[in-house]
């Protein structure tokens, strides 16, 4: 991309000559070397522009001026703002250009910024940096594993991702604990829920053995609840005094099964 020489000093309009010989010199829309955005309009410009520099006889002397010049804005010699950033860092860090006045030394080899940098910049990484990295790594989860939840809530929603199908995966631990006591995730889901502890074992029903959707699971008074022979049955199992609407409920089926050879309701 040019600027009018005529308004640079004598000095340096000799340097700046092959801007003369630019294709965009003589362009009838420079604003295209500038062109940003998202917009079709803008990435069209940009690609002439583009196909303009690859043919222009200046190109490389274009390329190297925006690069040791540091030129922050438009595109120069074919190549975008973002494209001489990514070329200077890769100088920089092979120590082929400085870094910029006032930006931060390179980290040192041995430190988790270095290894970022390695990634970044697609180099082979050392020992060094990688154990560095490992090192961060693990802090990192410690501290992660420390954060306490809130709320029961609060653990949950961490813990959980949105499956295909409606369904709901855990990511957390097996046996997620809060306030001292450990649960299992089915049961977590179930009491942020309903408000309220599990009776007996909490399942899901969606067929989807994983999920922990609050609305797929169901505790045993659930599946079997008071008021049927289910649940009748379900006090039994869990040893303990069956509740009155339970016992109505088995002996009304008792007396069905005696009288009509079947503990279903006839249809009336
Ligand atoms: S390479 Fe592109 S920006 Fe540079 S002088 Fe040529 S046309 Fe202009
Ligand atoms: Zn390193
Ligand atoms: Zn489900
Ligand atoms: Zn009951």
């Amino acid at each position: 991309m040019t600027t009018s020489t005529d308004t640079l000093p004598a000095a340096q309009r000799k340097t700046t000559d092959w801007r003369l010989q630019g294709a965009c010199s003589t362009h009838p829309d420079p604003d295209i070397w500038h062109a940003t955005g998202a917009t079709t309009q803008s990435r069209s410009d940009l690609d002439e522009a583009k196909a303009l520099c690859n043919s222009c006889p200046v190109r490389q002397i274009c390329q190297d001026w925006a690069l040791t010049n540091r030129e922050a804005y438009g595109l120069w010699g074919g190549l975008t703002e973002g494209e001489r950033r990514r070329i200077l860092r890769i100088r920089i860090a092979d120590g082929l250009a400085e870094p910029r006045k006032g930006s931060r030394p390179r980290a040192a080899c041995g430190t988790p910024s270095a290894y970022d940098r390695h990634i970044k910049l697609r180099e082979p990484v050392d020992d060094a940096c990688r154990a560095a990295h490992a090192r961060a790594s693990a802090e990192q989860r410690a501290r992660a594993s420390q954060q306490k939840p809130a709320s029961l809530e609060a653990l949950f929603k961490a813990h959980t991702k949105r499956l295909y199908g409606g369904h709901l995966a855990w990511t957390g631990p097996v046996k997620p604990s809060f306030k001292g006591r450990s649960y299992n995730p089915k049961q977590v889901a179930f009491i942020i829920d309903r408000g309220r502890e599990p009776v007996g074992r909490v399942l899901n029903d969606c067929g989807n053995s994983e999920c922990v959707l609050p609305g797929h699971v169901a505790d045993d008074s659930e599946r079997t609840p008071c008021g049927t022979r289910y649940g009748y049955q379900r006090h039994r199992k869990n040893g303990e005094d069956a509740c009155d609407a339970c016992r109505k409920a088995n002996s009304d089926a008792d007396n069905r099964l005696r009288r009509t050879g079947t503990t279903k309701q006839l249809a009336a």
